[in-house]
């Protein structure tokens, strides 16, 4: 007799975002447990969905888990929403799906909008492994702390930040993980402000505090793991030699480089001429 729980992403922005399969299984469940029903209400009126809403938040989903299983066990279906994105990721909505599990009861996702995946597929930095680290701790010294625990962490790391702690913790990140550390600054995703930047951790902090625009909104920040500054400051070079391949000899060329750029004559002799015997 026993029912399904389905856990509904819900658009974190853009209401084109969400998909038919969410539309349908939101209006064939008996019961929607919702992070904020007057949240959620308007959404629900938005896609002409009348099915009733219930409170499942962090404050009272321990009480509520109780009445939703037992509903579940009574042969409802119900939903599972969050006020923005995939229920679970920095939402409520574990313990639920933990204790449907361990009744017996089926979970099912219908997938769709995530901030954290929506930013790492735009920002342009390794995606092959990441780590989610949701939101860092508001007090600085904890923060520093968890920053420092990641520092060598050589994959991709994905945080959710507030926008009145954004400056703060770009310029602690900028302070631990170093100032040139690549980042992924993803702002308001699929909204009207949408903006999708990649810098140094210490040009994120400058443009960040030049433009309080930019101190607003929904954010995400994607920072290359503990090799990806060596990464970028490779592909910096490369594109330079390249540049002055197309002018000059390979001699000449990796000169002028090692003037700018500081590096050593010989690394950016031996570069330039891989990158000259390629393009042949
Ligand atoms: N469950 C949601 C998800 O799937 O992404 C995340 C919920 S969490 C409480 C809210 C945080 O997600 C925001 O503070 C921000 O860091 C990030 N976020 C949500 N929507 C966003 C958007 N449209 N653009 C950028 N970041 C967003």
């Amino acid at each position: 007799m026993s029912a399904q729980l389905f856990v509904v992403a819900t658009p974190i922005g853009h209401l084109d975002d969400m998909s038919y399969r969410s539309i349908d299984v939101l209006k064939s469940v008996s019961l929607i447990a919702a992070e904020d029903t007057r949240t959620s209400a308007q959404l629900m009126k938005h896609f002409n969905i009348s099915t009733p809403l219930t409170a499942c938040h962090e404050h009272n989903e321990s009480n509520k888990i109780d009445i939703l299983v037992q509903k579940l066990l009574n042969g409802e279906d119900i939903a599972l929403i969050s006020d923005a994105g995939t229920p679970l990721i920095s939402d409520p909505g574990f313990k639920l799906v933990r204790a449907a599990q361990a009744n017996g009861i089926r979970v099912i996702p219908v997938p769709g909008a995530c901030a954290a995946i929506a930013a790492l597929s735009a920002v342009g930095l390794p995606s092959d492994r990441f780590s989610f680290q949701g939101f860092l701790a508001s007090k600085q010294s904890q923060r520093l702390q968890q920053l420092e625990k990641l520092k060598d962490e050589t994959q991709t790391l994905i945080f959710y930040e507030a926008p009145h702690r954004i400056l703060d913790s770009v310029k602690d990140m900028a302070a631990v993980f170093g100032a040139d550390r690549p980042v992924g600054f993803a702002r308001e995703i699929t909204k009207t402000f949408e903006t999708i930047k990649k810098m140094t951790l210490g040009e994120l902090a400058e443009f960040i505090a030049a433009d309080h625009h930019q101190q607003k909104g929904e954010i995400v920040l994607v920072v290359g793991g503990a090799s990806e500054e060596k990464d970028m400051e490779q592909e910096k070079l490369d594109q330079l030699l390249q540049r002055l391949l197309q002018d000059l000899s390979v001699k000449a060329a990796s000169q002028l480089a090692a003037d700018l750029t500081g590096i050593k004559k010989k690394i950016a002799y031996q570069r330039a001429l891989e990158l000259s015997q390629a393009a042949e």
